[in-house]
């Protein structure tokens, strides 16, 4: 079964061959900037985007945000090397969906909370899971 998406205007389309329900949030400063709150993401390495009015942002080093330039709906989160695509859960219907984990979940403000999903990685973890899976991809990268 595939699910469809789209941004609020609709120009910028989402398909996934396979339903993915499990709804990954990042606390992190950089996520709450880009959306003005924790960011609700799917990781989906299969998705299909597209849409005229998507734009691709590096935001940082190795990382890029795509979103759409005619609403500003925010769209995916990719590493510049590497398959892990993330696109967001609110560009889906709600219908199933279910919080499977949240990362950087130390750099949470406390201004708001929320039910606590059942994996929780900080910062600190992040960066021991990605840095040495992101450093092999930098020397190894043709
Ligand atoms: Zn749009
Ligand atoms: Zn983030």
């Amino acid at each position: 079964m595939t699910m469809r998406g789209s941004c609020l205007c609709g120009s910028v389309t989402v398909r996934l061959p396979e339903t993915e329900k499990s709804v990954n949030v990042c606390h992190c400063a950089m996520c709450r900037n880009w959306c003005s709150g924790p960011w609700m993401a799917l990781q989906v390495p299969d998705a299909q985007i597209s849409g005229d009015t998507l734009k691709v942002y590096k935001s940082s080093g190795f990382a890029e945000r795509g979103f759409c330039t005619s609403c500003g709906s925010n769209i995916f989160h990719r590493p510049q090397l590497g398959p892990e695509l993330a696109v967001s859960a609110g560009l889906f219907g709600e219908e199933g969906l279910e919080l499977a984990s949240e990362i950087f979940a130390d750099r949470k403000p406390d201004f708001y909370d929320m039910t606590p999903a059942p994996i929780r990685k900080s910062s600190i973890r992040m960066a021991l899971e990605w840095l040495p899976k992101l450093a092999w991809r930098l020397i190894s990268r043709k």
